[in-house]
């Protein structure tokens, strides 16, 4: 398909959003905010408003948060086996829509169809992998002590708030709804102010493949005043925030006084580590694909190039090589790797640090400027010699922008690829097994891939040290944050219990 095909495919999806504001879905019901107010959804493509969003108030959230406390009780006690159809009609639901998903996605967020295509069906992948999980949600173990036999269970949380980005959205929020529906909780889903267009398809789908009224309720509008509302709401027991780190530690404070349970998705600045005995070829691949895809706006893309000297001008050619064929463009461009950035606010935080890699004296080895005047464009950028103490080396960018640093020993290889406060995601290119071995038992990283780019295996944990993140998503490690574990001990004897006063 072409361009041209796929706008005029686009301008059908989007007629939805031309009738009127995109509403709450609170308790089964289309709602507006409690005082009227909107705020547009723009195009990063050319700033052009793609539809009006009711903008939540606190009496929104909190009636969200009633809501989904009132259908708490019948849906934490419907079968395992009848929440995994549910689940799985969901799914089937996405795929049955999965084009108008990834077209609108690629239009709101600026990201690429070529990936949005993939993030539609994955997403759907989220809800079967959680929903053949639900029927064992509850299961426990038997652990025998002395005159006992304890028995442990897992029961639902409760109302949970669910807060997500920008990056992906309609995937993200999907691993985090998929397995707080399949253990039985009922969810508020937040969604990014920047990308409100999928979520609303999600609610939608949900309650078409018989998702039950109150279980599933979508509040759009600002972080600072919807977010921050269900995070200190009193009926909602748990908070699953995909985000800034900054924001993370926020909600942590906003939920201290109600003792939520918190899981934090946050910020990273990835390490792919290049050792000279590795396959350059592959390892250039994978670093250029883990940078340079989903336009950088990708909590583990591989952020800081650490190459070992002695191939280091080899290999940071390799990679310009390889970047200088990478498209930049309209985001239904089938041609298209890299769209616009989300959002003038985003791109201006992006080409600022192109200004502070010239001040703290590295190079530009390509890109580093913004291309065009409409829509907020950058190309594939890669800084070099920089060195680790630089604001470049630390903080997380969030776009399309690799900084090179050259090791010479694996000891600072460890050292630079550790010291910085993030700790999400690293990547380790090398043909000696044992120093992969040692060099990933110190790195200090929630996820490692050696030889590989990030490929997710939906059972493995996903999740971030330092300040990375609070918990794993993943498999079972999903249910044991939005669940209770209960112990229950049987006596087995009629072993002596002490007599008081006797
Ligand atoms: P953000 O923290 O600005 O916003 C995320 C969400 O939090 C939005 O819905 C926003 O409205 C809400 N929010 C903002 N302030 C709030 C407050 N005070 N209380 C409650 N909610 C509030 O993040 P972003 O810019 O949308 O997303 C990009 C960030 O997300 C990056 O740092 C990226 O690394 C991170 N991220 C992490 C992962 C992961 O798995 N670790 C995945 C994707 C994105």
């Amino acid at each position: 398909m072409t361009l041209e095909e796929n706008l005029a495919r686009v301008g059908g999806y989007l007629k939805q959003f031309q009738a009127g504001p995109i509403h709450h879905r609170i308790g089964g019901q289309d709602v507006l905010a409690s005082d009227g107010r909107t705020f547009d959804s723009l195009s990063p493509v050319d700033m052009s408003p793609l539809a009006t969003v009711a903008q939540g108030t606190e009496a929104d959230v909190d009636a969200a948060c009633q809501a989904a406390k009132s259908a708490f009780a019948d849906w934490a006690a419907t079968s395992g086996a009848e929440r995994k159809r549910v689940l799985h009609a969901i799914a089937d639901g996405i795929v049955a829509r999965k084009e108008e998903i990834a077209f609108l996605e690629a239009l709101d967020t600026g990201q690429s169809l070529r990936f949005m295509s993939k993030a539609a069906l994955r997403a759907a992948d989220n809800f079967r992998f959680f929903a053949d999980m639900a029927p064992s949600a509850r299961d426990g173990r038997s652990l025998y002590g002395n005159n006992q036999l304890n028995v442990t269970n897992r029961v639902p949380l409760g109302p949970v708030g669910i807060i997500t980005p920008w990056n992906t959205p309609f995937m993200l929020s999907t691993w985090k709804i998929a397995p707080a529906l399949a253990c039985g909780c009922t969810v508020v889903h937040k969604p990014a102010e920047f990308s409100p267009l999928t979520a609303r398809l999600l609610v939608e789908i949900a309650e078409e493949a018989g998702l039950p009224a109150g279980v599933w309720n979508t509040v759009n509008g600002m972080g600072e005043v919807a977010g921050k509302a269900l995070t200190e709401h009193p009926a909602i027991r748990a908070i699953g925030f995909v985000g800034e780190s900054r924001t993370g530690s926020m909600i942590m404070k906003q939920a201290a006084d109600t003792l939520k349970r918190v899981h934090f998705e946050l910020g990273g600045k990835n390490p792919v580590v290049v050792f000279e005995d590795a396959d350059l070829e592959r390892a250039a691949d994978a670093a250029v694909f883990m940078i340079y895809s989903l336009n950088g706006e990708r909590c583990t893309s591989s952020s800081r190039l650490l190459v070992q000297r002695s191939i280091h001008d080899r290999f940071v050619e390799m990679v310009i090589e390889k970047a200088k064929g990478i498209k930049v463009g309209h985001p239904l461009d089938p041609a298209t790797t890299i769209g616009p950035l989300i959002h003038p606010v985003h791109e201006k935080k992006v080409l600022e640090y192109f200004d502070i890699a010239r001040a703290e004296g590295a190079t530009i080895a390509m890109g580093g400027e913004k291309i065009g005047t409409k829509g907020c464009y950058v190309g594939p950028t890669l800084f070099t010699n920089a060195t680790k103490d630089m604001r470049i080396a630390q903080e997380e960018i969030f776009g399309p922008v690799l900084t090179a640093i050259p090791f010479d020993t694996e000891e600072e290889a460890l050292e630079i690829a550790n010291g910085v406060a993030y700790g999400l995601s690293g990547y380790v290119w090398t043909a000696d097994v044992t120093r992969a071995l040692r060099f990933t038992d110190q790195l200090d990283a929630g996820m490692i891939w050696v030889n590989s780019e990030n490929l997710r295996h939906l059972p493995s944990p996903f999740g971030g040290n330092k300040a990375s993140g609070i918990g794993r998503d993943g498999g079972d490690w999903s249910f044991d944050f939005y669940m209770e574990t209960k112990n229950i001990a049987f006596a087995t004897s009629q072993h002596r219990i002490p007599k008081l006063g006797a």
